[in-house]
């Protein structure tokens, strides 16, 4: 049996079992307030894109990404990345998130032919750490189809109804809360994708529903997606301690 790679060593995983990296950045959702897309949102100057994208380069088991951007976009997102000297091939967005992931893993496996892991990952979750990254490439690449980072539930959580009013507690110790990057074998993400219907907002989901089971590594608390001022705020907090290291 061949043994598993070393996570912890990207450079021992074949060039085939590095992974591909989509980015679907097409959304045009100015929730944060500053007047631009959430993914153009700079923390300490530099937009949450930016720093995904250099995440997934520097993690060293990456060996292509692909951004899905707004399509008026494309040329300015490819020349914000460039200016930071990232190498990262920018595509027209669909109309949904599902169809911009659909035109990205399109354009990856046109232009990696031989790609056989892929990740997809939230450019909010921006400061997600090498470590993360490593084990779920390491995990599809040793033979898992889907792979999940997820971190155990700090809260107690309650089922509720339309009025508010709790109808169940669910078992904390069975809960996880789900980050990207997710990673998936290229045939069962393709697969996934054929049979899904619009606006899926989960690709493990997606996985889930044609019935191929998904694993999971432990996710990192650094990968939150920020999605509040008060998240940025703690973006910067982990921008100034891996600066200050
Ligand atoms: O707007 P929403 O929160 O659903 O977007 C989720 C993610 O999907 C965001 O990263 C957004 O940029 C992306 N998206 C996309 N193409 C769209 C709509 C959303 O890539 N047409």
């Amino acid at each position: 049996m061949t043994p598993p790679p070393d996570s912890s060593d990207p450079t021992a995983l074949p060039e085939q079992a590095r992974a591909v990296a989509i980015v679907p950045a097409a959304g045009r959702g100015e929730r944060l307030g500053f007047g631009v897309p959430k993914a153009l949102v700079p923390v300490r100057g530099t937009a949450l894109l930016t720093h995904a994208v250099r995440g997934l380069l520097n993690a060293g088991c990456v060996r292509h990404v692909v951004v899905a951007a707004p399509p008026s976009e494309v040329e300015s997102t490819t020349a914000l990345l460039r200016a930071e000297g990232l190498a990262a091939d920018v595509v027209p967005g669909g109309a949904d998130r599902t169809e911009s992931v659909r035109l990205a893993l399109r354009h990856a496996t046109k232009v990696i032919p031989d790609a056989r892991v892929v990740l997809v990952h939230d450019a909010a979750r921006s400061f997600t750490p090498a470590e993360v990254i490593r084990a779920v490439v390491a995990a599809v690449a040793a033979g898992a189809p889907a792979v999940v980072p997820v971190l155990p539930m700090a809260d107690t959580v309650k089922q509720v109804d339309f009025g508010g009013t709790v109808l169940a507690t669910p078992d904390r110790a069975a809960l996880r809360v789900v980050q990207t990057p997710q990673g998936f074998d290229l045939d069962t993400l393709t697969r996934a994708y054929a049979e899904a219907g619009d606006s899926a907002t989960d690709d493990a989901g997606l996985v889930e529903k044609i019935g191929i089971p998904v694993a999971t590594v432990p996710g990192h608390a650094y990968a939150m997606k920020i999605t509040t001022p008060f998240d940025l705020a703690i973006a910067e907090f982990i921008l100034s301690r891996e600066e200050a290291q």
